[in-house]
């Protein structure tokens, strides 16, 4: 009987599969999809994941090699986590060997053992006797023995200390046959107890309705958005359907945005449940990361909590999903494999049968597009919990009027007053630095970034100029180069500025800047937690890292500097995340007895989106700009694919792209349904950065299924386009960044 041909998934950028022969020795029923094999390849050996068997390859007989070694005795994954693999690099048009790669822990694409391994466990042998003669004038080894015949099932290596048990008796009693030694896998440990570690909080209304309506779909498909405003306790709704799932002996994971995973989340759960929760971050080791894999995928962890790679992680017994802040654009990968892990979690929970929770204050266009087409369960909690009111919102024009670094007088007084009335105030300003420009009162010249079409930003502090786009770094020139003379001058306001005019204007307070510059050292933020927690008077000012997870009960005035940016951009979803941080931010503040203030300084008090998300509210906002996209045949009514290139020079990448539009032209011509729009190629918004060129070409469709015939025939068209090796190219499926 000829063996069956192996094809595998290579970590390679090429979207193909390659063929082998089973390994010499290898039983064939061990060859199920899923599991690893190590494989020569050029000079090299590989680590593959088998996909199917086939009876056939391409390749001629003599040509076919054969794998080396099989890794494991059983599939990787679960078959419903395979699948979402396999699902994953189609839908992003991914090589599917370097989708296993993103996929997988470090060690395992290495080819460790995915099993933990065994264990040696020592037992009382059947029928020994504690008044057996031999250990009867051994009293240490009789008490050995006494102890493991307490412990029918054995003790294993790790805890032989721990109940006194000395390796040199138990020696002794293994050579007189009265104890064994047997090896196995470690077992699930049984669970003692109650899962609470503290008693619930008892829902509210709103609460309780949200936390039915997933229960009532424990055990199938059912996804659900909870549109809840900030503090109105979608946690405490997470932590109650978690605590159902673990009691109907199930797992739950919980994806996080990376700026929340701060200590202060996992003491959350920690604080509230007996059991082992796996924590995946990109900080762990890949030791770490491999044991939480493990945990996951054995059942022994019955919480795993991360961020947008935990995704990824195999669970042994599923019962819910939760994604929280499902807007957060963390949740989109940039690189390689630019996944969204939310919606890939829409497809993960479908494909496990389990319910799926996406939690926001804010949630994005396309989950709420989502809920009003009867996609998702839309479940509102539109009270605070624990009795705190919403903030008010206040659009304040500051055209004609001075800014001082930022400041208008009014927003100045009020601050003072709120300072005076023994308050706290939150100053929201998304730009690090002291000023985003450096220029020549002379001859109009501007401190550019050598190796990107972008300014650099003063640091004043380090005594620098930073381009936030490649790190480029270099001191300011103490004279212009183009006219020499000496009048330079910093433009615009970023925190370092803002943050010493405040101290001028209210030196009797303490100014506590939060960025990424402020908190780079270690306790620097825990330090900054502890004056808020005091509650005594004080001005936070930072950038969006205020924005998120944090709760200031004491703040009673949010000042949002500048709003306009997101009014002005030419990304369509600018002002979807404009709208989005201003609402977070605001939800920071405010308690029971002193609600809030927000304040929002614009040029544009006008603008229909400003006005409908300040007096209206968040949905309303959300209302308006889905009914513009609609309008604008953008996304959520629409699909997009973004093909970027970069190159050392434009040309390369233009005509790159310029070719990559023909075949796609030509492509569509031969296609009965042409509902694909090739728009570009052109250059960038940014087009040169870190010294390459870029440029992009945008493929717009009004049905995904459209899009998606068109993506694959043309991908493998792209891979042999000439032209091709000079630069970079990416596709990205559903970009968020245009
Ligand atoms: P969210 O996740 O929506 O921002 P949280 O779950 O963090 O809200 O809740 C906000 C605050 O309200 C927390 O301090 C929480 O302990 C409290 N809280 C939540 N639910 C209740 C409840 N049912 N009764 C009393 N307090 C609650
Ligand atoms: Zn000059
Ligand atoms: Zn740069």
């Amino acid at each position: 009987m000829s063996q069956p041909i192996l094809r595998l998934a290579l970590p390679s950028p090429l979207r193909r599969l390659f063929d082998y022969r089973a390994p010499t020795d290898c039983d064939p029923a061990l060859l199920q999809p899923g599991v690893r094999l190590r494989v020569p390849f050029g000079r090299r050996e590989l680590v593959g994941v088998l996909v199917e068997r086939v009876a056939h390859s391409e390749v001629p007989e003599e040509r076919l090699r054969a794998a080396s070694a099989l890794l494991d005795r059983r599939p990787l994954l679960p078959a419903a986590l395979f699948e979402l693999c396999l699902w994953t690099a189609s839908y992003y048009q991914h090589s599917l060997g370097d989708t296993f790669s993103w996929a997988l822990p470090n060690l395992l694409r290495q080819g460790e053992s995915a099993e933990r391994s065994e264990e040696r466990i020592w037992q009382a042998a059947a029928g020994a006797r504690l008044d057996d003669p031999r250990v009867a004038r051994a009293p240490r080894q009789r008490q050995a023995l006494a102890t493991l015949a307490q412990h029918p099932h054995g003790i294993n290596q790790n805890l032989l200390e721990q109940f006194q048990l000395s390796r040199d008796s138990l020696k002794l009693l293994h050579d007189k046959g009265l104890v064994e030694v047997i090896r196995r896998r470690p077992s699930l440990p049984e669970h003692h107890g109650a899962w609470l570690l503290q008693p619930e909080l008892t829902l509210n209304d709103e609460q309780r309705g949200a936390f039915e309506a997933v229960r009532a779909g424990f055990g199938r498909f059912h996804p659900c958005l909870l549109a809840g405003v900030t503090g109105s306790g979608k946690t405490e709704v997470y932590l109650q359907l978690i605590r159902e799932t673990l009691e109907a002996g199930k797992q739950a994971l919980v994806l996080i945005p990376e700026i929340n995973l701060g200590p202060q989340t996992l003491e959350r759960f920690a604080r509230r449940f007996n059991a082992r929760i796996a924590l995946l971050h990109s900080g762990l080791t890949d030791r770490e990361r491999l044991e939480a894999w493990q945990a996951a995928r054995e059942g022994h962890a019955q919480i795993v909590i991360g961020t947008r790679s935990a995704l990824f992680t195999p669970l042994q017994s599923p019962g819910l999903i939760i994604v929280d802040e499902e807007h957060d654009a963390s949740y989109k990968q940039q690189e390689g494999l630019r996944y969204h892990a939310r919606d890939l979690a829409v497809m993960r929970a479908r494909l496990e049968r389990v319910p799926l929770l996406l939690g926001s204050a804010t949630p994005s266009l396309e989950s709420l597009h989502n809920a009003e087409q009867g996609r998702y369960a839309l479940l509102r909690l539109e009270q605070r919990a624990g009795g705190a009111r919403q903030p008010r919102f206040e659009r304040l024009d500051v055209r004609s009027r001075p800014l001082d670094s930022g400041f208008s007088p009014p927003l100045q007084r009020l601050i003072g007053e709120t300072l005076a009335a023994g308050q706290q105030v939150l100053v929201f300003l998304n730009r690090r630095g002291f000023a985003p420009t450096l220029l020549c009162h002379d001859c109009g010249w501007m401190a550019l970034c050598p190796r990107c079409d972008a300014r650099l930003t003063l640091h004043q502090r380090s005594g620098e100029l930073r381009c936030h786009h490649c790190d480029h770094r270099q001191r300011p020139p103490a004279a212009c180069p183009q006219c020499q003379h000496v009048d330079l001058r910093p433009v615009g306001v970023g925190t370092e500025r803002s943050e010493e005019r405040l101290r001028i204007l209210f030196p009797d307070y303490p100014i506590l800047r939060m960025d990424r510059d402020s908190t780079a050292r270690k306790g620097s933020l825990e330090q900054l937690f502890a004056t808020v927690q005091s509650g005594a008077p004080c001005i936070l000012l930072g950038t969006q890292m205020l924005a998120k997870g944090h709760h200031f009960p004491r703040v009673t005035l949010v000042a949002i500097l500048d709003a306009d940016g997101g009014l002005f951009s030419a990304d369509f979803r600018a002002s979807e995340r404009m709208a989005q941080l201003i609402v977070q931010v605001a939800g920071r503040a405010g308690r029971a007895e002193a609600p809030g203030r927000v304040i929002i300084q614009t040029h544009l008090a006008d603008h229909p989106l400003l006005v409908q998300l300040t007096e209206q509210g968040y949905f309303a906002f959300a209302a308006q700009a889905l009914s513009e996209r609609r309008a604008a045949g953008l996304p959520p009514f629409a699909h997009l694919a973004l093909l970027r290139a970069d190159a050392h020079q434009g040309e390369q990448a233009e005509a790159f792209l310029d070719g990559a539009a023909t075949l796609a032209e030509r492509l569509l011509e031969q296609s009965e349904h042409p509902e694909v729009q090739v728009l570009g190629p052109v250059p960038a918004p940014m087009e040169r950065r870190a010294g390459r060129h870029r440029a992009q070409l945008l493929l717009q469709a009004s049905s995904r299924a459209a899009l998606h015939r068109l993506l694959s025939p043309w991908l493998v068209q792209l891979e042999s386009l000439p032209g091709n090796r000079q630069v970079r190219w990416s596709l990205d499926v559903d970009p968020i960044d245009l």
